[in-house]
This record gives structure tokens, C-alpha cells and sequence, in this order.
């Protein structure tokens, strides 16, 4: 039984030495059994440092044995029962142990993520505060200054509906209640006319590029979803150009996906931040990135709605020489597309 538990169980004589401990237990613990047996289960588990066994023995929960380094969390659940002759006398204890690493992660997570949006939501707040206390001690009267500030107050406010929009769309696909209206479209007339839309309004000294086939695909997506993905991806790629830069569009075909590319000659992105830009409210250069209004979130928005479409993002890039976001869809096959009509 002991055996094939997936649980890790210990056993111990009276004194606290270890006489029993299964396989699960020792890969749990990353040990031999030789390193275990008569030692004393509170230097095995590490916990010699806060507790004695007589503790162990009056514990009534469960320890986290934290064994995580710098970057892999790793920890388990011990629980303990006491082994005891009706008259009180101990005769061991028995301990088992879980991997909750998982949960762990969870709720690291979930902490983190009510601190950042605490922190976006304080930062706003704060600037609005004291330029309403400004105007409200007297600036108001000043008709050079009072415009500016309300200016500042209304930036900030939209900013935060922003955030909050931004915010509620992540939740409603965390909770996987949104709805996709998916249809399909022709890929290459879907993304020109993105592209069209930015060059005619971009106010900016940038070139556009387009490396578009000639040949038509097709791709069964949700049209609202999906333009706010790649103008997201534009207006990154817009906003760290430098002046005079190109920014190129493409796709190119891989098995059953399309491989869309949308790169930029921008400051780039050091390699090792690459994979966390689709994290939520993570930036490279918290500071700058927030002077340009961003939220943080629209990358993390971008990976979950290609995702739910099946396809995958990711990110390339050189410091100093640019940036290319890549992303895959699947698409329709032409014959399969005759009968959507
Ligand atoms: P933001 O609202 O801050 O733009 P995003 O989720 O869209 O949030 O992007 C996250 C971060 O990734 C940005 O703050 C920026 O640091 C980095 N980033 C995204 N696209 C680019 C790009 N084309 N060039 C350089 N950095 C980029």
C-alpha cells in the first residue's frame, strides 16, 4: 500500500528516528534511503531549525517545507499523526507529505496580481489627488495653470478606465464566459486594411513595409478579438520606432498556420524579459512604459485570444535593433471554406 501511494509517508520510531519511508517520500524529499533511515525526521524534513520532534508530535497543522530556490519553486505539506498507546505513550509518528508547489504558484500568483493592480490603480490616483488639492487651494483662479492641471486629472482618469477595461476583459476570459463570434475571413484583406487604417493615421516619421503573399488564406476567427490583438502589437511597434524607422508586416505559411510577423526597429527588448512581455503588467522599463500610457496588460490580453483561437505568440528581438512579434493561426483549407459559403 505504502508503495504505491502517490503520497510520500514516513514512519519513526518513539525517539523521532525514521524506521519507514516509501519511494514517493524519497523522491519527494530528493534523497536516498540510505541518507534517511535512524536519522531524526526533523533534521530530514530541514526543520531542525524552528522545531524539535516533541513539537511534531503536539502539531496540529500541517508545516510547509519550503524547499524553493532563486527561480523553481518547489514545496511540500507535511502532515503529522502521532502513533499512541491508549495509556499516552508514544510510540512514533507518522508523517505525510504532499507536492504543493502548484498551489503555491497559484497563490503567489494571485498575490502578485492584487498588488499590481493595486499599485497601477495607487500611482494615478495619487497624481490626481494632488492636482485637485492644487487647484483646490487656488490654482482654479490661475488661467494658465488651471487648464494644465484638469489636463493631467483627465489624462490620468482615462487612463484608469482604461486599466479597469483592460482588467475586466482578462477576467471574463479567465472566467471563460466570453463568447467568440467566429467567422471566416480572407487573412490577407482582414490585415491590410489594419494596416491601412494605421498608415492613414499614424502621425509619425514611420515607413510601412508589407511582405503579404499573393495567395489568399483564409482563417476562421472572431474579427473584433483579433484587430484588437495586432493593433495592439502595431501600436507597441509604433510607439518605441524611432524616427524614420520601418515597421514590416508579414505571414508566411507553416504546416497548418499562418505565421504572422510584425517587427519594428525599435530599442528592443533584452533576451531575457522576452518571454515575461505576455505577462500581465509587466514592462521592460516600468517608468517609460507607463509615460506612454500603455496598461501593461495588452500583450497578456493578446497571448489569451490567440490562444483561444489555437494559435501561439511570442517575441524576438536584437537590444538596440529592434523587435518582431510573431504569431500563429490555423487556417481553413480552401475546399473546407467552399462549404462554410
Ligand atoms: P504596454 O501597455 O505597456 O505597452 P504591453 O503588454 O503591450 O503593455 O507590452 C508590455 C511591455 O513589452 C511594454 O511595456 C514594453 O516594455 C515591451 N514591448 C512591447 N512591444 C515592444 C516593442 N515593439 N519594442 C520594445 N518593447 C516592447
Amino acid at each position: 500500500v505504502l508503495k504505491n501511494m502517490t503520497d510520500g509517508v514516513i514512519a519513526t520510531d518513539r525517539k523521532g528516528r525514521i524506521i519507514l519511508i516509501n519511494d514517493p517520500a524519497l523522491q519527494l524529499l530528493q534523497l536516498e534511503r540510505n541518507e534517511t533511515l535512524n536519522r531524526p525526521i526533523i533534521s530530514v524534513l530541514g526543520l531542525d531549525q524552528d522545531y524539535d520532534f516533541e513539537d511534531l508530535i503536539h502539531m496540529k497543522d500541517s508545516v510547509n517545507l519550503n524547499f524553493s530556490t532563486h527561480d523553481t519553486p518547489y514545496v511540500l505539506r507535511a502532515n503529522f499523526s502521532v502513533i499512541q498507546k491508549e495509556s499516552g505513550f508514544v510510540n512514533g509518528l507518522i508523517t505525510v507529505l504532499h507536492d504543493i508547489t502548484e498551489q503555491e504558484k497559484i497563490e503567489m500568483e494571485r498575490r502578485e496580481f492584487v498588488a499590481n493592480v493595486s499599485h497601477e490603480l495607487r500611482t494615478p490616483l495619487t497624481t490626481m489627488r494632488s492636482y485637485l488639492d492644487a487647484l483646490a487651494d487656488g490654482a482654479w483662479k490661475d488661467e494658465n495653470i488651471a487648464p494644465t492641471f484638469l489636463n493631467v486629472t483627465q489624462t490620468e482618469t482615462e487612463r484608469m478606465i482604461r486599466l479597469v477595461n483592460d482588467l475586466l476583459q482578462l477576467s471574463k476570459m479567465d472566467s471563460q464566459d466570453h463568447q467568440f463570434n467566429k467567422e471566416v475571413v480572407e487573412f490577407n484583406r482582414f490585415f491590410e486594411r489594419i494596416i491601412d487604417r494605421f498608415e492613414m493615421s499614424k502621425s509619425q516619421n514611420v515607413e510601412f513595409i508589407r511582405l503579404l503573399p499573393e495567395q489568399t488564406y483564409f482563417v476562421e476567427i472572431d474579427t473584433d478579438k483579433l484587430t484588437q490583438v495586432i493593433d495592439n502589437i502595431i501600436s507597441n511597434a509604433m510607439k518605441y520606432s524611432p524616427d524614420g524607422g520601418y515597421i514590416r508586416f508579414g505571414f508566411t505559411v507553416q504546416d497548418t498556420f499562418l505565421k504572422v510577423m510584425i517587427s519594428d526597429d525599435g530599442m528592443g527588448i533584452p533576451k531575457e524579459n522576452l518571454t515575461r512581455i505576455f505577462d500581465r503588467f509587466y514592462r521592460v522599463d516600468r517608468a517609460r512604459a507607463r509615460s506612454m500610457g500603455g496598461t501593461g496588460l495588452g500583450l497578456a490580453i493578446a497571448k489569451e485570444m490567440i490562444q483561444a483561437h489555437g494559435g501561439q505568440i511570442w517575441a524576438e528581438s536584437e537590444e538596440g535593433q529592434g523587435t518582431t512579434i510573431f504569431f500563429t493561426l490555423p487556417y481553413e483549407l480552401e475546399d473546407e471554406v467552399g462549404e462554410w459559403d
